[in-house]
């Protein structure tokens, strides 16, 4: 028997099991098993052709299979596989001369660094003269900002166009309740400068795209991604790898987080982990699958420990090392990465020289184009689904959402059924009615009814979900 470790986002296709037991002589048996008791999960691994999809890494033990051969590499009792897919789940100043020397006020300040002797005065004029970028200054560019000024590095760049909203405040500790609709790079700004005057902070109010990345990035010594999304993940990677600048990397998602050391000369890249991203809607963003507000924190100054680590040539940093924290087991594990020879980006002979499409590349709408669920012909407004409700018109309201979200609010006469539920408990619906769907803001009820469709129902997708429904029918319904 071996042991297969299921991740958080896969858990949804294994009835929510975290592992399971399965005999099988070889890795591609014990997951051929996996896949024929949970059917569900074949199309999520799997490519029609039976090859493991690219943003899914499978170990055994901590060695990474995937240059093997699933097939032939055996699996004895006792062995553990483990299921790694990616997550999501954080004004250019002129630069100065480094400077030789720490005021009087500083040598106080920094005292505690300054008799260690990993550290000291040349490890802290190190820390004064370094130049370290944080992209986003949301969950992990938090505790990276607080920390990384406290610490004393010279100049620190943060990149966001964001504003603070009060769903921030969970585990933005950067921001405060009266900061809220303020645009986090002032906030952030603030906050860090009141811990450490003696910064220089560069703001750049700025989505980062292919057409800025490259100058916004040359001043830095390291770039710390604190990203909650996969265009702009790839994005740094790439231009990290091009401008051979060290990318410290974390994400995180509910309990789980992930980080390591990417694009260090000879160590491995993201793209060597994951050469694609996942479909668009597989893995949730933390908007839509949550986070525990505590996890950044941890994620975040493991990131900011390795820049730290990095600047003073001190301990062994996390390169071509992937570490994966379990808050829920209070487990860290450490699994082996090495650059692959074949990357696209950081390989033997790179096919990507220069920054791409990123938003193309992860299949994604362009985010002016549709920040939330476009209108489709057929959806309804929810004062016209009220007016049906307050008619008595025979029809059936679903909710797609998750029994925990409908626990936040619901609209009395829906009948909840979780999207991913909706394939199997299709039978409950009669066909001979009308069906509107409604999820949170639009996008799940969408796929319901574009699924429902083709099961031959007639279905509408009633627009903006239950938020919209709070603003024009009924403003008790609180948002989340
Ligand atoms: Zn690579």
């Amino acid at each position: 028997m071996a042991k297969i470790l299921i991740p958080t986002p896969l858990r949804q296709y294994t009835e929510k099991h975290d592992s399971v037991e399965l005999e099988g002589g070889s890795v591609g048996e014990v997951l051929l098993s996996l896949t024929t008791k949970f059917p569900d999960l074949r199309k999520q691994i799997f490519t029609d052709e039976g090859k493991l999809r690219s943003f899914v890494n499978v170990y055994l033990n901590d060695e990474d299979i995937r240059y093997l051969k699933k097939d032939a590499t055996p699996v004895a009792a006792g062995d553990t596989l483990s299921i790694v897919p990616s997550i999501a789940g954080g004004a250019t100043g002129v630069a100065e001369p480094p400077t030789a020397t720490l005021s009087k006020d500083e040598i106080l300040r920094y005292s505690r660094h300054l008799i260690m002797p990993e550290v000291g005065m040349e490890g802290q004029l190190k820390l004064k003269n370094a130049k370290v970028l944080l992209v986003g200054t949301g969950g992990l560019g938090a505790p990276l900002g607080l920390y990384l000024s406290a610490a004393g590095i010279g100049r620190i760049g943060l990149v966001d166009f964001d504003v603070v909203d009060f769903t921030n405040l969970q585990r933005q500790v950067i921001h405060g309740t009266k900061d809220v609709g303020r645009k986090k790079l002032d906030s952030a700004a603030d906050k860090m400068l009141d811990i450490n005057p003696n910064i220089q902070i560069d703001r750049y109010e700025t989505a980062l795209d292919s057409s800025n990345a490259m100058d916004i990035l040359a001043p830095y010594d390291i770039v710390i991604d604190g990203t909650d999304n996969f265009p702009t993940r790839y994005l740094v990677n790439d231009a990290c790898v091009i401008l051979k600048k060290p990318n410290v990397y974390g994400s995180i998602f509910r309990f789980e987080g992930q980080a390591s050391i990417f694009g260090y000369p000879g160590g491995p890249c993201y793209r060597c982990l994951y050469p694609e991203p996942p479909p668009p809607g597989l893995v949730p963003s933390c908007a839509e699958g949550g986070v525990l507000g505590i996890l950044p924190g941890t994620i975040g100054l493991i990131q900011a420990t390795e820049a730290v680590k990095l600047i003073l040539g001190a301990g062994d940093p996390l390169i071509g090392r992937l570490l994966l924290y379990d808050a829920l087991a209070m487990r860290f594990r450490e699994l082996k990465l090495r650059r692959n020879p074949e990357c696209p980006v950081c390989g033997d002979h790179p096919t990507v020289t220069k920054l791409i499409d990123y938003q193309q590349f992860c299949g994604m709408p362009h985010r002016e184009e549709a920040p939330v669920a476009t209108a489709q012909e057929g959806d309804i407004d929810p004062v016209e689904v009220k007016a049906k409700i307050d008619r008595g018109d025979d029809f059936i309201l679903i909710d797609v959402r998750e029994p925990h979200e409908y626990q936040i609010c619901n609209i009395p006469t829906a009948k909840l059924i979780p999207l991913g539920e909706l394939p199997r408990r299709v039978n409950e619906l009669d066909s001979s009615k009308e069906i509107v769907a409604h999820c949170k803001s639009g996008v799940r009820s969408g796929k319901a009814v574009d699924f429902l469709k083709q099961a031959g129902f007639r279905a509408r997708n009633m627009k903006g979900g239950i938020l919209a429904w709070s603003d024009k029918v009924d403003p008790r319904v609180p948002k989340y």
